[in-house]
């Protein structure tokens, strides 16, 4: 699984994350956002930003 921070560019941590699936919520281990799974093809995940409103 691969997953660049779309707001930092890092890549993400998976580890935490064994299974992904679509909905899934996963926190960047480097800029703490809140990123939501759109899509997953083969080893590439797709994510958005979640704006939590805080
Ligand atoms: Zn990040």
């Amino acid at each position: 699984m691969k997953l660049v921070c779309p707001e930092c560019k890092n890549d993400v941590d998976m580890s935490k994350a064994p299974t992904v699936e679509v909905d899934h919520v996963i926190e960047c281990n480097h800029c703490g956002i809140t990123l939501q799974v759109t899509d997953v093809k083969d080893d590439t995940v797709a994510v958005e930003i979640v704006d939590e409103g805080k």
